[in-house]
């Protein structure tokens, strides 16, 4: 399909902390030669909206993704322990982002593991990450007690389950795989556990579903990761399960998220803002740019996200261009020269 006639998409861009306005500079350089035709509106959040404008989330970012319902964005970063509350977890509450998809699959054979191509869905909202948290002060000590409480509905539950199943069915997986900690959370995950097998029974016949503990999934997914196909899991499993499913596939520079929901849709890299190596030209765009195909699928614009993982794979895998974290010696700018040079061609 013709891009020149095509009317302009408006999405929020968020170029992020640490690495992040490297890779979204990379991204949107990438689409642009692709001819996707978004019409940025650029806004900040985490530290840079702080340092902007005092607010890890500042009001015209919120009013730039409720406009636009669409949106593209670089890693922000939390202050460990004090400090503001994720703006990433208050992105996916404000917009009711239920949920998180995760694709994770072998681009560069040859590693520890081949031929990896599993999902990971984590519901979004709720669990351990609602922030009801505090601390029980005694005899002074004003932290002597910390205390957290995880809250799961049956409407979320239902909700993220039901993603899961359509998920799977409109992009031809063959089965789901529940994970959860029901054997000691026994209402928490209990309550998810008892869910997402209710819904599992609509689709018997065309989607197989089975489950596991999550300690005996994290195992499983380095003994024999090949027998898993979609995984539904709660917030907190799903944030540490994604982070060592990334390291099936090459690690974090590699694994590309959406969060979907009612109000809007926004594309990130799994990875964090990596303060370590920001600023010296080297982080693997990679993961953002998979995310950037994944936002081209959703806006019905396959044929273009396809083109996007075509030419990354060309140029990981033809030209031999990598960034170090996969053992090569691009820089961002060279990978995206290369990135570029193959979708021009
Ligand atoms: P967060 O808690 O914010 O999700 P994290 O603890 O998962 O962050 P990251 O910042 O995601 O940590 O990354 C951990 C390390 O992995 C980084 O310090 C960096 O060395 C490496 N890393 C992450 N992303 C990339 C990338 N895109 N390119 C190269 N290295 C990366």
């Amino acid at each position: 399909m013709s891009t020149a006639n095509q009317p302009t998409i408006p999405a929020t861009l968020i170029p992020g902390d640490g690495i992040g306005p490297e890779i979204v500079e990379a991204t949107v350089m990438a689409l642009d030669v692709l001819g996707a035709r978004f019409d940025w509106e650029t806004c900040s959040a985490g530290l840079a909206g702080m340092k902007e404008f005092g607010d890890p989330l500042p009001q015209s970012t919120l009013d730039s993704i409720h406009r636009t319902k669409l949106a593209l964005k670089g890693p922000l970063e939390t202050p460990v322990g004090g400090g503001y509350r994720s703006s990433n977890v208050r992105l996916r509450e404000e917009f009711k982002l239920y949920a998180n998809v995760r694709p994770a699959k072998t681009i560069i054979p040859g590693g520890r593991y081949d031929d990896i191509d599993l999902v990971l869905l984590r519901e979004n909202n709720e669990g351990l990450y609602v922030g009801f948290e505090h601390y029980i002060p005694i005899d002074g000590d004003p932290h002597a007690v910390a205390m957290a409480t995880g809250v799961n509905t049956r409407a979320g539950c239902r909700r993220i389950a039901e993603y899961a199943f359509d998920y799977a069915v409109k992009n031809g997986r063959k089965k789901v795989t529940i994970v959860h900690k029901a054997n000691i959370m026994k209402a928490l995950t209990g309550l998810f556990l008892d869910t997402t097998r209710e819904v599992a029974k609509k689709y018997e016949g065309r989607i197989e579903c089975d489950q596991r503990i999550v300690d005996a999934c994290a195992m499983q997914l380095v003994l024999n990761p090949w027998q898993f196909d979609v995984i539904v899991t709660t917030n907190l499993f799903g944030d540490i399960l994604s982070d060592e499913i990334a390291g099936l596939v090459g690690g974090l520079g590699m694994v590309p998220g959406a969060n979907i929901g009612v109000e809007a849709a926004i594309f990130e890299a799994v990875h964090g803002s990596a303060p370590d190596i920001a600023g010296k030209g080297i982080a693997n765009p990679v993961a953002l740019m998979l995310a950037a195909a994944m936002m081209l699928d959703h806006i019905d614009r396959r044929d273009l996200g396809g083109r996007l993982r075509q030419g990354i794979d060309a140029t990981l895998n033809v030209d031999k261009v990598r960034t170090g974290d996969l053992g090569g010696t691009a820089s961002t700018k060279q990978f995206t020269a290369a990135l570029i040079r193959r979708l021009n061609t």
